[in-house]
């Protein structure tokens, strides 16, 4: 277990609202870590829609979720705090007055916490077929972000949600071929998306196999060339040729251990005050997680509560820092004349 150094905040999640959180400990002094249980920053923004616009973040009329996450990492990373990928928060003990969170592998002593949890950790739903198991990672790709992987590859995409539908559009123009099959005929993706996955099916550019699901995967020399699927209606199986298979299943999340912290919990979200409180001094939380009357689970609601939290947590642990972090515009930290 290699233990680090402690330091102010230890932020859970590296989706929008602990990147912005990231970037409000730097601008107060303070110092920050991100923990976050994926292999990449973002939260829902990478592992969920990478590839769609968004149209309601204040300052821009509209941009694609990695580019957001790109400029938040951007604004974040500026103090030079780290964050620790791959790694979920499975314990929180306080030791010789201070919090210490711990994953698997490491342990991250803390002055104070700030959980930007959104809906938990979250992994893909895996396929229910044994036989897809021996290919993860290695034909079988759970997380899809960059659509290039797939330039010139056949692939089958198995789902019938919003992600399939949207990845099915997103490889039409870049995949040798794009096979979407799913065990019914009724989507529940955007209808728009729809028509144009079925209108590219009967151009001949796309295959659309409803009624269908997976029976086996077929490899050449080790590597995944096929799979076949069985028609559930009819009972008859057939062959495709394949390079790559996505599901497209959805996600689980799961709070996991942050629902034994001792926190005000209802319904998997953290009860919050109107300064982030969450029922145990030096705890903060922010974005998708919290709710409180009124609460909206948006990327600009997870940013105001994420100043906030940060906020609060400086004056808890430095009680002569003020809450109030006055204005950026002018502050010495960005090269400004400080009032
Ligand atoms: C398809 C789709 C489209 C959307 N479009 C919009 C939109 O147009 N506008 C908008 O405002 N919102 C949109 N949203 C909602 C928006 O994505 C969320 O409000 C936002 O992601 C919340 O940010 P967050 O940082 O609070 O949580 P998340 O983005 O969920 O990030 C939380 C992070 O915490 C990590 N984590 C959780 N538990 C642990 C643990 N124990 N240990 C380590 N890490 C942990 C997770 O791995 C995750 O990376 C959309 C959502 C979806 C699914």
């Amino acid at each position: 277990m290699t233990t680090h150094e402690p330091t102010d905040i230890t932020i859970i999640g590296g989706g929008p609202t602990g990147l912005f959180a990231q970037f409000y400990a730097g601008m107060r002094k303070v110092t920050s870590r991100i923990v976050d249980a994926l292999p990449d920053l973002g939260g829902q923004l990478t592992a969920l829609y990478p590839e769609k616009w968004i149209f309601d973040v204040a300052g821009f009329p509209k941009i694609l979720a990695k580019d957001l996450v790109r400029q938040l990492a951007a604004q974040a990373g500026q103090f030079g705090a780290k964050s620790y990928l791959g790694e979920r928060v499975v314990g929180l003990t306080q030791e010789n007055g201070h919090f210490v969170l711990t994953t698997e592998r490491q342990s991250f002593p803390s002055r104070s916490v700030v959980i930007a949890g959104g809906i938990g950790a979250f992994s893909p739903r895996r396929l229910p077929q044994a036989c897809a198991n021996p290919w993860y990672g290695r034909g079988v790709h759970e997380i899809v972000t960059d659509p290039e992987e797939f330039r010139g590859r056949r692939i089958v995409i198995i789902g019938g949600g919003d992600s399939a539908f949207d990845w099915a559009h997103q490889l039409l123009d870049r995949a040798a071929s794009v096979t979407l099959v799913h065990r019914s005929d009724r989507f529940r993706a955007h209808a728009a998306t729809v028509s144009e996955v079925q209108a590219a099916a009967a151009a001949g550019r796309a295959q659309l196999l409803t009624f269908h699901e997976l029976a086996d995967i077929t490899a050449t020399d080790d590597r995944l060339s096929g799979i076949v699927l069985k028609d559930i209606k009819g009972k008859t199986t057939r062959s495709i040729d394949a390079d790559a298979v996505l599901p497209m299943l959805g996600f689980v999340s799961d709070l996991g251990a942050i629902s034994e912290w001792g926190l005000s919990i209802v319904n998997d979200e953290i009860t919050v005050t109107s300064t982030m409180e969450t029922g145990r001094a030096g705890i903060y939380a922010a974005g998708d997680i919290t709710t409180y009357a009124g609460k909206l689970k948006l990327i600009a609601t997870g940013f105001g509560e994420a100043a906030i939290a940060v906020n609060q947590a400086v004056h808890w642990i430095y009680p002569d820092k003020k809450v109030n972090p006055g204005h950026s515009s002018n502050m010495e930290i960005f090269g400004q004349k400080d009032d």
